[in-house]
C-alpha cells in the first residue's frame, strides 16, 4: 500500500429511486476531495438533491484512461476521491474498471460502497435459479451478433442475465425466441424501484406477445433474466429412439415443427429435443 495515500472509493448510486442511496455513501460523497462521474451534469442532481457539495470531475468512456493517470496522482498525493455512475455500481457496464485497476498497480486502497445494481435487484426478484447465475452485460447491437451471442448461451445451465436497451428490446426477445424456443421461462424487469416497475415471469413465447401487444412494456429501463438450460435428467434424457425420430423428422421439416412432433412422439420435453434439433442444424452448416 502507498503510504499517506488516499482512498478511492467506488460508490453505488440509486437506478431509480432516490431513497436507495446509502447513509454511508452520503458520508463518503460528502467527505471527499473529488468525485469522478460518469457524467457530472447527470450526477448534479442526485447530488443537489442531497446538498452534497464536493467537487465533481468527468470520468467516462471516451477519457478513463487519460483521466486515470492525473486522478491517481492527486489520491497518491493524499485526497480521497469517490467514482459514481450515472446509476447503480460504477464498473457493472459502466466506467471506472481502468481507474480501479490503475489504483490497485499504484498501491492506492480501493474501497467498494455496495448499493443498487440492477441485475442483482432483478434476479432477487426473478424466482429463477440464483445458486450460481451469469451476467452478460449488453448483448450486441446488431442483429447477427446478437444472435450468435444468444446461441452461445442456449446451452448455459446457469440462470443468464443480459442488460436490453429499450429500443432494442423487442428486437432482442425475438432473436431469444428464434434460438432458445417458445418454452424457455424469461423475468423481464422493468423499471426497477421506479414508479412502474414491473417483473414479469413468463415462458419466453407468451412473454414476446404479452410485450408486443404493449407497447408500455417496451419503454424504460429493463434487464432479462433467463433460466438456464435444465440438465438433463433420467426420465428427461432422450434416448437413441427419440434421437432417431427426431432426425428423420428433421429431413423434412423445420426445426420446430420437428421438435414438437417428435415430443408428441416420444414424450420427451418438447425445449430439450428443440435445442438438440438446433446443435444438429448449426452443425450442418
Ligand atoms: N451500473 C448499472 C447497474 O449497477 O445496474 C448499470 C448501468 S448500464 C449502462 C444501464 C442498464 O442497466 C440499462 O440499460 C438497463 O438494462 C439496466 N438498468 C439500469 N437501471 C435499471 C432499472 N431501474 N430497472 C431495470 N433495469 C435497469
Amino acid at each position: 500500500m502507498a503510504v499517506n495515500a488516499g482512498t478511492l472509493y467506488v460508490v453505488a448510486t440509486p437506478i431509480g429511486n432516490l431513497q436507495d442511496l446509502t447513509p454511508r455513501a452520503l458520508e463518503v460523497l460528502r467527505s471527499v476531495k473529488l468525485i469522478a462521474a460518469e457524467d457530472t451534469r447527470h450526477s448534479a442532481r442526485l447530488l443537489q438533491h442531497f446538498g452534497v457539495t464536493t467537487q465533481t470531475t468527468a470520468c467516462h468512456d471516451h477519457n478513463e484512461r487519460d483521466k486515470s493517470a492525473r486522478l491517481i496522482e492527486r489520491m497518491l498525493a493524499g485526497d480521497d476521491m469517490a467514482l459514481i455512475s450515472d446509476a447503480g455500481t460504477p464498473l457493472i457496464s459502466d466506467p471506472g474498471y481502468h481507474l480501479v485497476r490503475q489504483a490497485r498497480e499504484a498501491g492506492i486502497r480501493v474501497c467498494p460502497l455496495p448499493g443498487a445494481c440492477a441485475l442483482i435487484a432483478a434476479l432477487s426478484a426473478a424466482g429463477l435459479p440464483s445458486d450460481r447465475f451469469a451476467f452478460e452485460g449488453f448483448l450486441p447491437a446488431k442483429a447477427h451478433g446478437r444472435r450468435q451471442r444468444i446461441q452461445g448461451l442456449a446451452n448455459e445451465p446457469r440462470t443468464w442475465m443480459v442488460y436490453e436497451a429499450p429500443h432494442r428490446l423487442m428486437e432482442c426477445l425475438d432473436d431469444m425466441l428464434a434460438v432458445l424456443g417458445p418454452e424457455r421461462q424469461i423475468v423481464l424487469a422493468r423499471e426497477l424501484t421506479k414508479t412502474f416497475e414491473t417483473i414479469k415471469g413468463a415462458a419466453l413465447g407468451e412473454l414476446v406477445e404479452w410485450v408486443r401487444n404493449d407497447s408500455d412494456q417496451q419503454r424504460g429501463e429493463c434487464v432479462l433474466v433467463v433460466e438456464g438450460m435444465p440438465a438433463p435428467t433420467e426420465d428427461q434424457g432422450i434416448g437413441s429412439e427419440a434421437e432417431r425420430i427426431l432426425d428423420v423428422l428433421l429431413g423434412d421439416l423445420p426445426v420446430k415443427q420437428a421438435a414438437a412432433l417428435a415430443a408428441q412422439i416420444t414424450g420427451v420435453k418438447k425445449n430439450r429435443l428443440y435445442q438438440l434439433a438446433l446443435e444438429k442444424t448449426a452443425h450442418q452448416g
